[in-house]
């Protein structure tokens, strides 16, 4: 019976995968260590994309924040793709979750490997990586970070599988990782460099993928391009099957978790589409993401990461520490907060969710609204004028702020204050109604305090 069934299913298996047209039309969930490396890229899909993106940006992942539940759930799905696929766990490392302590909770950091097989250079490590925390809520608003950083980490998850699913083994070894802690200053990746579990003096390149979903007209920014002395001859040899609209810059430095890597001596290479209307909004959706775009990225990454793996091409680390930044990243960040990324800060973490009642009992006017401090920053502004965890910010410059989009509102003023000048800030702390009195200070003034 077994051969006309054979038979049958062979008959079956070619109409379903290799009739619709597309020369490799392999199966999305393919057997490790079948595939060839056109096959392999071919796995690597928009439809995939989505799927792992809706999960991990769905509402109910809330925001993704470090730490909380929901961050330990998009770990524990990266753990089982990484299972899925065929990636081991690193020794030492239970359930492919590395843990590191945020305050008195822990947070995780998830990683997977491909061992390499060449006799020497199996015992050298390429790392892509991508942040799976996003900002959580911030005034009852989920922030579902699609593009920041669903977008990337769905890139790690289609990576793995696509470099897992190949017949021929990498002579290096491939580490996958998804870091936490990124929003709250890239604190899982540096956990992972002063707890390495792969010898960072063995690593030979960080790959990093931050927010690639929101790519316009096939627009893609590349850092760290000369990071490495071949990093440009390789990306300028792969990159023009794909059209990008491509920028590349020198440094390694950026708002992300390769300058951790870059900072311990190891060639970065940063993708990223640039900040949009929605960076770090509730507005940060599914529905706005370029599956089109933000999969071919990730082919690109494939294509790179396959020939520094899988050939014995030696990369010589270059520490060009000028920020890798797309050449309007200001101006676009101009446009979503009505300023510049490392101008003015308070130093405040908003708390996640604020109750209604809470609010209500504040008893703000029609179209005003407050923000309710979590967390304040060692040595900000708002620690040296005396806010603290709890203390609900309600008026700014003697400004109340609007109950559309409080932070956007706060953050703008505060990009606009002027240095040297006492600013009221209006709290209510307790139920009392107090003002307390904020100074930024010019970098001069900065410089002799700290001289002194
Ligand atoms: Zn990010």
């Amino acid at each position: 019976m077994k051969n006309i069934f054979s038979l049958a299913a062979a008959f079956l298996f070619y109409i379903l995968f290799c009739s619709s047209g597309n020369s490799f039309s392999i199966s999305t969930d393919p057997e490790p260590s079948t595939l060839s490396r056109e096959e392999a890229l071919s796995t690597i899909t928009s439809q995939e994309f989505k799927d792992h993106l809706d999960f991990l940006a769905s509402d109910e992942m809330k925001g993704r924040n470090t730490p909380s539940p929901e961050l330990n759930k998009a770990a524990d799905y990266i753990g089982a793709e990484f299972k899925r696929c065929g990636l081991l766990s690193p020794e030492g490392i239970e359930n492919y979750i590395q843990w590191w302590e945020f305050g008195k909770e822990k947070a995780p950091n998830c990683i997977g490997y491909i061992p390499g097989t060449d006799p020497v250079l199996k015992d050298e490590y390429v790392v892509i990586g991508a942040h799976m925390d996003h900002v959580g809520a911030a005034m009852g608003q989920i922030h579902n970070g699609a593009d920041d950083n669903a977008s990337g980490t769905t890139g790690i998850l289609e990576l793995a599988e696509a470099f897992s699913s190949l017949k021929e083994k990498p002579k290096r070894s491939m580490v996958f990782m998804t870091f936490g802690g990124e929003e709250k200053g890239l604190l899982g990746s540096r956990h992972y460099v002063q707890n390495p579990v792969f010898p960072l003096d063995k690593t030979v390149a960080m790959i990093n993928l931050d927010m690639i979903g929101r790519s316009e007209k096939n627009y893609l920014f590349i850092g760290g391009v000369e990071t490495a002395d071949k990093w440009e001859e390789l990306i300028d040899g792969l990159k023009d099957k794909y059209n990008f609209d491509l920028e590349t810059a020198p440094g390694g430095v950026a708002p992300s978790d390769n300058t951790n890597f870059f900072r311990k001596g190891i060639p970065v290479l940063f993708f990223f589409t640039n900040v949009h209307e929605d960076y770090h909004g509730p507005g940060d959706d599914p529905d706005k993401i370029n599956f089109e775009t933000a999969h071919n990225i990730a082919k690109l990454v494939f294509e790179v990461a396959y020939e520094v793996s899988f050939t014995d091409i030696k990369l010589e680390f270059k520490k060009i520490e000028q920020p890798a930044l797309p050449s309007n990243f200001n101006q676009k960040m101009m446009e979503r907060f009505g300023g510049m990324p490392n101008q003015k800060r308070l130093g405040i973490f908003p708390a996640e969710e604020v109750d209604e009642t809470e609010l209500k009992s504040l008893n703000l006017e029609e179209g005003c609204s407050a923000i309710k401090v979590d967390q304040v920053e060692k040595g900000s502004v708002a620690k040296k004028c005396g806010v603290k965890s709890g203390d609900f910010i309600v008026k700014f410059n003697g400004t109340s702020l609007s109950s559309d989009d409080p932070l956007r509102h706060l953050t703008k003023m505060i990009r606009k204050v002027e240095e040297n000048k006492e600013i009221p800030i209006t709290i209510i702390r307790d139920g009392q109604e107090m003002t307390l009195t904020a100074i930024w200070k010019s970098k001069e003034d900065k410089k002799k305090d700290n001289k002194f």
